[in-house]
């Protein structure tokens, strides 16, 4: 990495209409009513206005460099290497403050936050990470935050209760419909429409315009970071890359800064749960075309075209939802979605920890897997996105 700590994206890849308007081709939009889609053009705009302002950039890398630890360092893993015969780099974001790439997300939106004067910020939590991630941020800059969690995963994720609560945040269980993400996620939503100095602090590449290009411009760093370090180990660009999708964040981190190299090949791992539905979380694979919470992408459905529940053992992947972004990238072929499936996600856990010493989490083993499956042998170069460490899984019976 080079001495200036130029970590930010110089523009949206030139792509005006995905800027203004959030559309990927005919995915993306805004599918909201009239009171949520007000707020979201506000949003829009004081985005936009942001990041074409040096000092909110400035701030930004400020803090990726000196709270996140960034950059994080391309590992070439040697053992991986010899085991499959291609030379594989693990782009190491599970080095980054709290433990994942989200943090990168969430310190853009805190700052958005803090300059758009919101008094408080709210999120959705499924397994917790994100409600970590954002009560951190929201402890950094000193604005209140308010986490909505179903009941049922209040009940189930205790270490990540305790973690929200003693970074100062509010916690909101909600005993609403499944009692799990989704009505999570509708309970801050209602929450956000009725409260005017409230800003919407969202996870993923998911949910209606500005939600996808904002999370995609502020995920940027990892793929512009990883270009510029395999350029300077290898003298040349990677012949394929890797991620795990379960929104897409992590991915389109890592891919943005390839999708416009036409000789990298570019693969993502969806949370393929057993293997075919309905107990899956491939959401690009079994899923159709449709309107899932507020924009137009694909989305697991059943018999009767209903949005369903999703499985995946990584609680990060277990979305029946996914980017319009990504949902673009497939149908124009420019990348490749596999399903991985616990039980093969599980085996590169175990395999990753005992390789090289690094024990992945379970979502960034779905990556891991597929890599080792389609370079093996392949005497070629690639990277795998390493979106977050291991501890949290640990404890299951992944061991
Ligand atoms: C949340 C999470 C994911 C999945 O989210 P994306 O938005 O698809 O990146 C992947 N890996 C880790 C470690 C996570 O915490």
């Amino acid at each position: 990495m080079s001495t200036t700590y130029d970590m930010v994206p110089d523009g949206l890849l030139n792509d005006e209409k995905a800027l203004l308007e959030g559309m990927y081709g005919k995915f993306g939009g805004m599918y909201v009513p009239p009171p949520l889609e007000e707020k979201l053009q506000k949003l829009s705009s004081e985005f936009r206005s942001a990041i074409d302002d040096p000092l909110f950039r400035n701030e930004f890398s400020y803090y990726l460099k000196h709270f996140v630890g960034r950059p994080s360092p391309l590992f070439l893993a040697r053992n991986l290497t010899e085991a499959t015969g291609s030379k594989i780099y693990l782009k190491r974001e599970d080095l980054n403050h709290t433990g994942a790439h989200k943090i990168n997300n969430t310190i853009g939106q805190i700052l958005l936050a803090k300059r758009m004067g919101a008094r408080e910020v709210i999120a959705e939590t499924g397994a917790g990470q994100h409600g970590v991630a954002t009560a951190t941020a929201a402890a950094l800059v000193g604005i209140k935050c308010k986490v909505f969690m179903g009941k049922v995963d209040v009940d189930r994720q205790s270490v990540n209760v305790s973690r929200i609560k003693l970074l100062g945040a509010e916690l909101i269980s909600t005993e609403m419909g499944t009692a799990t993400l989704k009505d999570a996620v509708n309970a801050a939503i209602e929450y956000w429409v009725t409260s005017p100095d409230s800003f919407y602090l969202l996870g993923s590449q998911v949910g209606p315009h500005p939600y996808p290009v904002m999370v995609g411009y502020f995920q940027h760093i990892v793929g512009k970071e990883a270009r510029q370090q395999i350029i300077e180990a290898e003298g040349r660009l990677p012949d394929s890359i890797f991620a795990c999708v379960g929104g897409g964040s992590n991915a389109i981190g890592l891919f943005g800064a390839f999708l416009g190299d036409n000789n990298v090949d570019i693969h993502a791992a969806e949370g393929g749960g057993s293997g075919s539905k309905p107990k899956t979380a491939a959401t690009l694979t079994f899923g159709e075309p449709g309107v899932f919470q507020g924009t137009f992408s694909y989305c697991l459905t059943d018999d009767k075209g209903q949005p369903t529940d999703s499985w995946s053992i990584a609680a990060g992947l277990d979305y029946p939802g996914i980017s319009p972004q990504h949902a673009y990238l497939k149908d124009t072929g420019r990348v490749k979605y596999h399903v991985v499936t616990d039980q093969e996600a599980i085996d590169a856990f175990r395999m990753l920890s005992r390789t090289e010493g690094i024990i992945p989490a379970i979502e960034s083993a779905h990556a891991v897997s597929l890599a080792v499956k389609l370079l093996k042998g392949k005497n070629s170069l690639g990277i795998i996105n390493l979106s977050g460490r291991g501890d949290k899984d640990v404890e299951r019976e992944l061991a």
